[in-house]
């Protein structure tokens, strides 16, 4: 096992990676911006250093004082978290080119899942259904209209770099098509520098359902899965396993799928694997070679620490499951409410909702400051119940014990999700958002 590792991230996740190394012995180092001179992750880790000014790419995306920070303080790992440099396999590149231990998947895995496309004729390949789409990617023109007119509008164009809900077009004509294919091919060479598209039919109220992953050199154990379904432009507001959609022939064809998939791959770690679902079927859309915001859903109702496991696992070791167990059943049922700031400032004052089986990751105290450089999730409200009917109930009395001051938060809108009769009913798909927002109960 490692004895020292850095966490080339901030916020929340740098906060939840450090507390299970303090739990597993191991020393931490944080790595900051001038602009979280003052952040919680900072304080906590045994040692931490100043990597550049607060814009990311000279800070937590510059990869050279990364690596430069974690040699100089003798780390023997590097833990990505989320977001940032996560995906790069560039960077994992360059962390094992330096003789160290990179918490997440091989570079040439992350470079392949990367690639939508490739993942998609990755699972094709493995005989698991995908969205119905393009076997390949598609260059504005009269091939890309026949394509479209094959699969049926509406589709949606896709970057096949993208991510974070970004590089995603809607289009339900040919018209609309020829209008935005040159679009989308220019936004992706902009936004992800690599202009490859492809095109999906676009599924009007699917549903997102993950399956969660932890792999090492002998076994891939599935975690149940999550359902992802109520999103802001794409963007997962919150997440709760199980899944109201899922039933146990989904539930086994997805793991199935899973453990295909991550074995082909020789995956070592944390990562999950994301379908869309409509009526009993389910299609394959990515795999996430990283561990999730949304992990402590599927730490919930699992009850694993999936930090923990993927550390034992990226460093060559033994997950501690019992033996022969490829499969964790899920236990009653756990929620995630994001908390996004509206507005940056400092906190004037924080209390984060206590009680039982309730659990808030966060960076957030009183006096903290909320920085406008980087992404706007300032905490993580997370609750078990053994039903979900009681499950909701503790996260309303939660989301109305946290307070924030000083900041403007997301809490009323989640609050009226929460009491919404759309989401409790628990059928709805992933333009459940949308309709709570047009009839003006959120
Ligand atoms: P990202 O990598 O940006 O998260 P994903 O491919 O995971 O992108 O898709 C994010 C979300 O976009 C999905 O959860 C879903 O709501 C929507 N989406 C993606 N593909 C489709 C599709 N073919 N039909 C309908 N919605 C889709």
């Amino acid at each position: 096992m490692i004895s020292s590792l850095l966490i080339a991230n901030r916020g929340e996740i740098a906060v939840r990676v450090i507390r299970t190394c303090r739990e597993m012995g191991i020393r931490t180092v944080a790595v900051y911006s001038t602009a979280d001179k003052n952040s919680l992750h900072v304080s906590l880790a045994d040692k931490a250093i100043c990597i550049g000014p607060p814009a990311s790419r000279d800070s937590y995306l510059h990869i050279h004082n990364i690596i430069s920070a974690a040699l100089t303080t003798h780390c023997d790992a590097i833990h990505p978290g989320v977001g940032f440099l996560s995906e790069n396999d560039i960077f994992a590149q360059e962390v094992q080119n330096a003789g160290l231990i990179f918490i997440g998947a091989e570079p040439e895995t992350i470079r392949l899942l990367g690639n939508k496309v490739e993942a998609r004729g990755l699972a094709e390949k493995y005989g698991i259904p995908t969205v119905p789409g393009t076997k390949s990617a598609v260059t504005p023109g009269p091939e890309a209209l026949k394509e479209a007119e094959a699969i049926g509008y509406p589709v949606i164009i896709k970057a096949a770099a993208g991510g974070g809900g970004r590089g995603m077009r809607i289009v339900r004509s040919s018209e609309e098509l020829v209008e935005n294919l040159n679009i989308a091919t220019h936004e992706a060479a902009t936004n992800f520098a690599d202009g490859t598209i492809y095109i999906e039919k676009y599924l009007e109220s699917p549903r997102h359902v993950e399956v969660q992953v932890v792999a090492d050199k002998d076994r891939v154990v599935c975690l149940g899965e999550r359902d992802c379904s109520v999103q802001r432009n794409h963007q997962k507001l919150l997440e709760e396993s199980p899944s109201t959609a899922t039933t146990p022939e989904m539930r086994e064809g997805m793991n199935k799928a899973a453990q295909t998939l991550f074995a082909s791959l020789g995956y070592l770690g944390a990562g999950t694997i994301e379908f869309l679902v409509e009526g009993d079927n389910f299609y394959f859309m990515e795999i996430n070679a990283r561990v999730q915001v949304e992990h402590p859903v599927s730490e919930m109702v699992t009850n694993t620490d999936i930090i923990r496991q993927q550390i034992i696992a990226a460093c060559g070791g033994a997950m501690e499951f019992p033996q022969g167990v490829t499969e964790i059943p899920q236990q009653g049922y756990a929620l995630e409410c994001r908390v996004n700031a509206l507005t940056p400032g400092k906190v004037t004052f924080f209390e984060p909702p206590l009680g039982q089986f309730v659990r808030t990751d966060t960076f957030l105290y009183s006096g903290a400051y909320v920085s406008p450089h980087y992404d706007s999730m300032v905490a993580k409200i997370i609750v078990w119940a053994p039903t979900r009917q009681e499950g909701i109930a503790r996260m309303v009395r939660s989301l109305r014990e946290l307070k924030v001051e000083g900041i403007k938060t997301n809490v009323d809108e989640q609050l009226a999700i929460m009491t919404s009769s759309e989401f409790r009913s628990g059928n709805f798909g992933t333009d459940v958002y949308g309709r709570l927002k047009k009839s003006a109960k959120i």
